[in-house]
């Protein structure tokens, strides 16, 4: 279609354009960046032969696709510096291609961007790394991210709609999402998608033949999720992508403030026959870096296999997951992930049990569940959210969280805080900056109380600096 005649884009034009100041990435750099995001999980990954021809499949019962059980999450791609020190960076094309070429010939085949991911950037690359493979190897999904009020006329989303193709250099899209649906209620839906036409719009564009797929990510509000299908025999969705892990499976509302299990959410579509794709099944990274306590308790039932492909198996062992995404920035992440589904070996009810336990024992570690998304970025106040999250997150997780100074390990503890916020966290972008305006709130996936979390982390620090914590 409108893609027939595009001049390929020029690299070098690429890299340009793709300029990502250091101010704004710092979330993005911190959550790729292997010294920091997954020190715990480096210590927890597998080792060994990555088969190429044994990766897991199921067939789509709608389209017939036959899908790999890994999907590739396309929203962390890797980053690098402009020149050494420059303040600007960009994604490493050279290195998603890499990625891209190892993972489909391992016999990945699902590939998940979106119009907002790597600050916009991201459709471009995962498309020019694709390119470079026959159409049929792969499968495309993004999605219609339309959360600004332009994006949300009819011109405004068809015109969004329109520059994935442009951007991915495609002349159909596989699977079609209406993105993160849920946060506000039926009313932010009936905005973006019923009151303008844009759904109409879409279901046309699948009769069309443009969308092979269509369907929605669901976060937030439980109402959008159970009107969206009650009303499966007008829209025939065609897939559905939930956030499920072993902890959410029963404990979402401990761990997220969602007001929904992920087993709910599964057993909703299951009786539907409609297909899940699964997104957050590590929690947001949280469950590949668990406290060195479950970590042990994992290595010592299975010391050859990673953290990470516990919860990938328990994932892929419902019958009904179409596939399960993951954002991978590293080869080592990438291969461990391949090898747990080459082919997967499904989980028996004992490992099933075995899990609900581990999630009972880490609810026990009060963590925040932010999964370094970014949506509540840029705060108009400097505030880099995410990094500041991460790092207390990170500090519960070694046990550098103190009730006061009796405890044993105080001393350790305050200086192992202190000095790694300094580090994390430039001082002006820190929780003291944060001025409740509450703009972020509306943006958090999570439902994360940003502004209070944010007081709460500021009074402990200054409780550290000042030696008051009782
Ligand atoms: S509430 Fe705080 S963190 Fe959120 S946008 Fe306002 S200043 Fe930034
Ligand atoms: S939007 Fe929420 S989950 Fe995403 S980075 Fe911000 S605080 Fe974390």
């Amino acid at each position: 279609m409108e893609e027939k005649n595009k001049k390929p884009i020029n690299r070098r034009d690429f890299i340009k354009i793709v300029g990502i100041s250091a101010a704004t990435s710092t979330a993005v750099l911190y959550g790729c960046s292997p010294g920091k995001e997954n020190t715990s999980t480096s210590s927890a990954t597998a080792e060994g032969e990555v088969p190429t021809d044994k990766m897991t499949h199921r067939d789509n019962p709608t389209s017939g696709d036959r899908v790999s059980l890994l999907g590739y999450g396309c929203m962390r791609w890797p980053t690098k510096e402009v020149a050494e020190g420059s303040n600007e960076n960009v994604i490493d094309q050279d290195a998603v291609n890499e990625l891209v070429d190892y993972a489909i010939a391992h016999g990945v085949n699902y590939f998940d961007t979106a119009p907002v991911y790597v600050q916009g950037f991201s459709e471009r690359s995962t498309g020019i790394a694709l390119k470079r493979h026959p159409r049929e190897k792969f499968f495309i999904a993004t999605k219609l991210s339309n959360f600004a009020p332009s994006q949300q006329t009819r011109e405004g989303a068809i015109a969004m709609y329109r520059n994935s193709f442009k951007e991915l250099q495609v002349d159909y899209i596989d699977y079609l999402l209406l993105h993160s649906v849920g946060g506000g209620g039926l009313e932010a839906f009936n905005k973006r998608y019923i009151d303008n036409g844009v759904l109409d719009f879409l279901l046309e564009e699948r009769k069309a033949g443009h969308i092979r797929n269509l369907g929605f990510s669901y976060h937030g509000e439980v109402e959008v999720y159970d009107w969206l299908l009650a009303n499966h025999d007008k829209y025939k969705w065609d897939f559905v992508q939930i956030q499920l892990n072993y902890v959410d499976w029963k404990h979402a509302n401990e761990t997220n403030r969602r007001n929904v299990n992920a087993d709910y959410l599964y057993d909703e579509l299951n009786k539907r026959g409609i297909p899940a794709v699964i997104m957050e099944p590590l929690l947001g990274g949280r469950l590949s870096k668990l406290s060195d306590n479950l970590i042990a308790r994992f290595k010592e039932r299975s010391p050859g296999s990673s953290v990470a492909s516990w919860a990938f198996r328990f994932a892929g062992s419902l019958p009904n997951v179409l596939t399960v995404l993951s954002g991978m920035t590293y080869m080592e992440h990438l291969q461990d992930n391949i090898r747990t589904y080459s082919p997967l070996q499904e989980l028996t009810d004992e490992e099933k049990e075995f899990l609900e336990e581990t999630a009972r024992l880490m609810l026990t570690y009060p963590t925040i569940p932010c999964n370094d998304c970014d949506y509540c970025m840029p705060c108009p106040y400097g505030l880099d959210i995410p990094a500041v999250l991460l790092h207390y997150n990170r500090c519960v997780n070694a046990g550098d969280i103190v009730k006061g100074k009796n405890d044993s390990d105080y001393a350790r503890a305050r200086r192992a805080f202190l000095v790694g916020y300094d580090r994390s966290v430039p001082k002006l972008r820190q929780a003291s900056h944060c001025i409740d305006c509450k703009e972020c709130v509306p943006h958090c996936p999570q439902n994360i109380n940003i502004p209070r979390e944010m007081r709460r982390i500021d009074a402990y620090v200054e409780q550290l600096k000042q030696g008051t914590l009782e």
